[in-house]
């Protein structure tokens, strides 16, 4: 492709609200661009390398035995109430209505239309195991769209589905995709961890998830050096050390703290350590008070909170002031287990009935209780674990201290179980004769959130560093300047004589000053760069990579050896 030609619209300027280097250089180097918030366009650029990713997971996916097809994105509600989601996914789904006011959804996910589509069809065991594909947009109206394509309205995915005879079945059909994801993104030289993932709003037993590592990732992953135990911030299970454990039970004491609402004034005002505080959180959970309470010295992890009060994720939401007030009689700030005084549920994670005398809310303005003890002073539902886990805890598998690191979510795999074929009636007839419900397993890759999460790990100050594997295009040959006739024609010859070995290449024609093009191909990271100028009468070039930018001259004849050391280091044939 002819740079005087190619439609890449770069930028010097991006937005205020950029936040992340990916958001930043995809906009700038004229790879996509925002239509409204979270919808974006993918530039002929841009477009290249999602194609290019889009063709490694197919590839994987075939090779693994799933088959391709294409659903609509428009998805009939009554699909959905049948399995209980059309009330329950909540805000996130678009909804519309046809000229009938019969009501649709544009689809965040496939499940229901899989197992639908399939249903009627599938009857036997003689067609089972069975795993399905499609690469289709996906629509979800996100809370807070955000960081570009990692977190958008509209996005691309690829989802598959997997339909087996039984619980063994589905768990192999799930190692198989697991197998397969590995392989897509160890061939799309990202670094990524495999984590234990909450199953959430899917429902279901086991899942995980592939995290990209990123300092900009909004997932966060505790894991383990020492083993291989990884998983969620929202799923990892805290395991710690608790203190004052042994302590006599003291008197209760009602004490006077004026204005100390959170736990830094009171350990400012006692001179206490945190963690001999009872911190309580008022939530509202589908419009019923929830009052959670913990360790002072840790924080609570709202995904087991969910799962503890059996509700989805958008159910829950932290109380507003009036309702601290009315069911504390107190201001924010002074909540406490004891003496609350409207009815509502008390969840206690299991610590706080270990620990001893501790100081709580008084639910009095300006007053704390000292001395609370569980079960002596107050009562509610114990829940296991309702932290969220940080580093220095213990890892559950082998004890060690669990490290924390930031991911972006580029994949994710859930065994579903029986819920989507109960909710939609899948059944087959086994070898025994008897009717049984499909197992199902759905496996997800953000193809679009991919294409960032490669940047995020493949850039510089000066731009994107594309793996030649995912790179719009492999080399770009640069021609100085284009008024010296010598210059132009070793750098069409060059362009044609690649061109004809297959090599995708962009040329640099354009009459622009060598500044010009220089930053414009380290921002838009083409892998190899060949560069055309003083010594183009005796055929010798410039030639350098994006990763190292090592430059050394080279004869016109060598080039296609270096181009074919550089694929095949990368495991790549021309
Ligand atoms: P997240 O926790 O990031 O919201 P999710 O658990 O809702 O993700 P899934 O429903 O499992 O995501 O979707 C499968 C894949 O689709 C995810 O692993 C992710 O890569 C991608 N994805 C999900 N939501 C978005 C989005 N809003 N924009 C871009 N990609 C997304
Ligand atoms: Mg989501």
């Amino acid at each position: 492709m002819r740079m005087s030609k190619l439609y890449m619209p770069t930028l010097r300027e991006v937005p205020a609200e950029v936040e992340i280097p990916s958001h930043n250089l995809l906009l700038r180097g004229g790879m996509t661009r925002q239509l409204v918030s979270g919808v974006y366009t993918y530039l002929p650029l841009g477009y290249r390398v999602i194609k290019k990713i889009e063709d490694i997971v197919r590839e994987e996916m075939d090779a693994a035995g799933s088959q391709e097809l294409l659903m609509s994105a428009i998805q009939p509600k009554e699909l959905w109430e049948a399995t209980d989601r059309w009330a329950n996914f909540g805000p996130e789904m678009f909804k519309l209505y046809d000229r009938h006011q019969r009501e649709f959804c544009l689809g965040p996910t496939h499940e229901e239309v899989f197992t639908a589509t399939i249903r009627g069809e599938v009857n036997s065991y003689r067609q089972l195991p069975l795993n399905l594909y499609q690469i289709q947009t996906k629509y979800r109206d996100e809370k807070r769209p955000r960081f570009g394509v990692i977190r958008a309205r509209e996005f691309i995915m690829k989802d598959a589905y997997s339909f087996d005879r039984d619980l063994e079945g589905m768990k192999n059909s799930y190692k198989e995709m697991w197998d397969a994801y590995d392989k897509i993104f160890t061939r799309l030289k990202l670094k990524y961890k495999i984590v234990q993932g909450d199953s959430g709003a899917m429902g279901g037993n086991e899942s995980h998830e592939f995290m990209a590592m990123s300092e900009v990732g909004e997932g966060l992953v505790a894991y383990c050096d020492k083993c291989d135990y990884a998983a969620t911030d929202e799923k990892a299970k805290v395991i710690y050390e608790v203190e004052n454990l042994e302590e006599e039970m003291e008197e209760l004491e009602k004490v006077h703290t004026p204005n100390a609402t959170t736990i830094d004034d009171l350990e400012e005002l006692f001179k206490l350590d945190r963690n001999k505080f009872g911190k309580a959180l008022v939530y509202m959970a589908k419009g019923e008070p929830v009052v959670a309470i913990i360790p002072g010295d840790r924080e609570l992890n709202e995904t087991k909170l969910c799962n503890a009060l059996g509700i989805a994720e958008h159910e829950l939401e932290l109380a507003d002031e009036e309702t601290i007030e009315r069911i504390s009689g107190a201001d924010k700030g002074f909540t406490g287990p004891i003496g609350l005084k409207e009815e509502a549920k008390v969840l206690i994670d299991s610590r706080i009935t270990k620990m001893k005398n501790l100081i709580v809310g008084g639910n009095e303005t300006d007053y704390h209780i000292k001395g609370a003890n569980f079960g002596r002073d107050f009562n509610g539902e114990i829940v296991e674990d309702l932290l969220l886990i940080r580093k220095g805890d213990k890892c559950p598998k082998c004890n060690s201290e669990i490290q924390m690191d930031r991911g972006i979510e580029v994949g994710n795999i859930f065994q579903l179980g029986t819920k989507y074929s109960e909710g939609l009636n899948l059944k087959y007839i086994d070898q025994d004769g008897k009717e049984k419900y499909v197992y199902m397993g759905s496996y997800g890759v953000g193809v679009s959130r991919t294409l960032a999460a490669i940047v995020e790990q493949y850039h510089d100050e000066n731009g994107i560093i594309w793996p030649l594997v995912v790179a719009p295009y492999h080399v770009i040959i640069t021609i100085i300047n284009t008024k010296k006739e010598e210059q132009k024609l070793l750098g069409e010859t060059i362009y044609k004589e690649l061109l004809d070995k297959g090599i995708e290449v962009l040329l640099d024609d354009r009459n622009e000053s060598a500044g010009v093009k220089f930053n414009d191909r380290d921002l838009i990271g083409i892998p190899i760069r060949i560069t055309v100028g003083k010594k183009a009468g005796e055929n010798i070039v410039e030639y350098s990579l994006r990763k190292d930018g090592k430059r050394i001259e080279v004869a016109v004849d060598e080039i296609m050896d270096k181009i074919k050391e550089e694929f095949e280091k990368e495991g790549l044939e021309i």
